[in-house]
């Protein structure tokens, strides 16, 4: 290759014996037999065994002595076969080693915080010192595979007619429905930019300006609790098509799914993924974005119960329960009424069908014999209940589904299930606020004919949004868009803004939107959350080089800091006192 180095050091396999090769890495390990020194010589394609004899070079023997871990080497011998009993089946260059007749120390290394094969290092301390973090396999594979991922979807985007443009970073506020992060202008003091928190209207905006087919891997900033699936800012394969039908959105996406599952050597999805309703969703899952990998499903008791005894039930607007397919203990029960709790439960009503066929409840003496007999127990099995509101008794049980579902071992982790959630509403009531928002966007279309709902009944107004679920994961949304003005505006004000408000904050959108759009649609996928599902991380933390932590800083360079008054001053900012 060049002075430094002839191959990689993963390439040192058994048909290199007898060339003398130059190769360069880092010491991952050094054993000192008091004369014979080994090296293991590591690049990201693996480790090749260094041998350095006193009596083959004196000169190198010397330099070996003063090898330590993580020092970067250049070392130049023959590559002779290992003996048959020191053979190592488990390295691809396991049958060879190098007898070392020139060995340099090209940098040294202060002794590492951690071991880079140490386990279970805490996380701070490895974004503390990221860079080594990412020497390590793992972090290398991960970064490595999002690179390839990234590459298909491009390739994949570009045959299909996509034109990738790039839109702007400082723009204005884009609302997905976080915080702004917010950019001073030096040269207009008291304005500012905001980082986007997607590209949406500006790719809407492509689409009147004639470029019918759009994408970009575009970053976006969000100012929003991390966690694990979030970070401030991420990836999204954002793409917006012209003349579109809702299954034109999904063949996209479907294809860029297969394509990156292809080019890492895995059988895709079958595609077309299913459809689900949002209301069955949340039905059967209490979930927007279900893990369909097991069953569990949620069932309905509120008709069954609607003239018990039982208050509880009589008087509650939804009742509905899980089968668990498991005798719970008391101690048990009782800590899922906790957790039903956590999330918003009054209570948690049970009724365990032990295999004595005995039934332990204490609610089943109010249940009438038909009730029961509509609820068919089997032995062996719970059935836990929440009756409450809608919105309630979906999220615990939904919650409890996921928990148990992990629990108690039901998913099937060979399984890969891909679902498009569509029909969703338009609107969301906010109860704390007294008022309706958006549950998209502001800039989703509806059903054709549900426009006229947009004043009289906007809870029930169905949009033309779909979300794209990956085991449990969203992976991302998209929809079909308003295109007119007159109807942009109305749902603008539906969500309590007013005309001047309107015109101020989207003023622009409403002009481009009476000079010839066409009907428009689009998506983003969120890449990290794909990369991090294909890679099997659990956090896509781990899949993302620099990332920040749950508490939002970057332990390696200690962003953020605090800026000078002078510096400030002349972006007439003032910071006030936190109290
Ligand atoms: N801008 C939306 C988002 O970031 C995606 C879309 O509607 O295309 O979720």
């Amino acid at each position: 290759m060049n002075e430094w180095r002839d191959l990689r050091c993963g390439e040192v396999t058994a048909e290199r014996v007898g060339e003398r090769l130059t190769l360069a890495g880092w010491a991952a390990r050094r054993r000192d037999h008091g004369g014979l020194v080994f090296v293991d010589l590591r690049d990201h394609t693996g480790l090749i065994q260094l041998v350095i004899n006193p009596e083959r070079s004196p000169e190198a023997a010397t330099v070996a002595h003063e090898v330590r871990n993580e020092f970067v080497l250049r070392a130049r011998g023959e590559v002779v076969r290992r003996a048959p009993e020191a053979v190592n089946p488990n390295l691809p260059t396991g049958e060879v080693e190098v007898q070392v007749d020139e060995l340099e120390i090209v940098s040294r290394s202060e002794p590492l915080p951690f071991q880079l094969d140490e386990e279970n290092v805490d996380e701070n301390t490895r974004l503390r010192y990221r860079y080594l973090d990412l020497r390590t396999d793992r972090m290398q594979r991960n970064l490595r595979l999002s690179a390839t991922v990234v590459a298909a979807i491009r390739r994949f985007m570009d045959s299909q007619g996509f034109v990738d443009i790039w839109t702007p970073n400082l723009t204005k506020a884009t609302p997905e429905g976080a915080r702004d992060f917010l950019v001073p202008v030096r040269l207009q003091p008291g304005h500012f930019f905001a980082l986007p928190q997607s590209p949406q209207l500006f790719k809407q905006i492509l689409m009147v300006s004639g470029f019918d087919r759009y994408y970009q891997i575009a970053v976006c900033f969000r100012d929003e609790d991390l966690r694990a699936d979030r970070q401030f800012e991420f990836r999204q394969l954002d793409l917006e098509l012209a003349f579109p039908t809702r299954d034109d959105v999904f063949r996209t996406l479907e294809g860029a799914v297969t394509a990156s599952f292809e080019a890492l050597g895995r059988t895709p999805p079958s595609a077309p993924f299913r459809q689900i309703p949002f209301d069955e969703a949340m039905l059967r899952y209490g979930s927007d974005k279900p893990d369909l990998r097991f069953g569990l499903e949620i069932e309905d008791a509120t008709e069954v119960t609607r003239g018990s005894e039982f208050g509880v039930f009589a008087n509650a607007p939804v009742v509905r329960f899980l089968r668990v397919p498991r005798e719970f203990s008391r101690a048990e029960l009782q800590r899922l009424e906790d957790v039903a709790k956590e999330w918003g439960a009054k209570g948690l009503a049970y009724l365990v069908y032990a295999e004595n066929r005995e039934v332990r409840s204490p609610i089943a003496k109010f249940l009438s014999e038909s009730e029961l007999e509509a609820l068919h127990g089997e032995p062996g099995t719970t059935l836990l209940f929440v009756a409450d509101t809608k919105s309630v008794v979906e999220r615990v049980l939904g919650a409890l589904r996921s928990q148990l579902g992990d629990e108690l071992d039901l998913i099937d982790r060979s399984r890969d299930e891909f679902a498009w959630i569509v029909d969703f509403p338009l609107f969301e009531w906010k109860e704390d606020e007294q008022r309706w928002t958006f549950s998209h966007h502001p800039f989703t279309g509806m059903l054709p004919g549900h426009e006229e709902l947009i004043e009289s009944d906007p809870g029930s107004a169905v949009s033309l949004a779909y979300d794209l679920v990956w085991n449990g994961w969203e992976l991302g949304s998209g929809s079909i868009r308003i295109h007119r003005s007159d109807i942009q505006q109305r749902v603008l004000r539906a969500l309590g803004l007013s005309d001047e408000e309107i015109q101020e904050k989207f003023g622009f959108l409403l002009e481009v939107m009476r000079m010839g759009p066409p009907p428009h649609g689009g998506f983003a996928l969120g890449i990290e959350r794909f990369v991090a599902l294909l890679a099997g991380e659990s956090n896509i933390r781990e899949i993302v080089a620099f990332p920040k932590t749950a508490s939002g800083s970057e332990p390696m360079t200690g962003a953020p800091t605090t800026i000078p008054e002078s510096v400030l001053a002349e972006l007439g900012i003032r910071t006030i006192a936190p109290n």
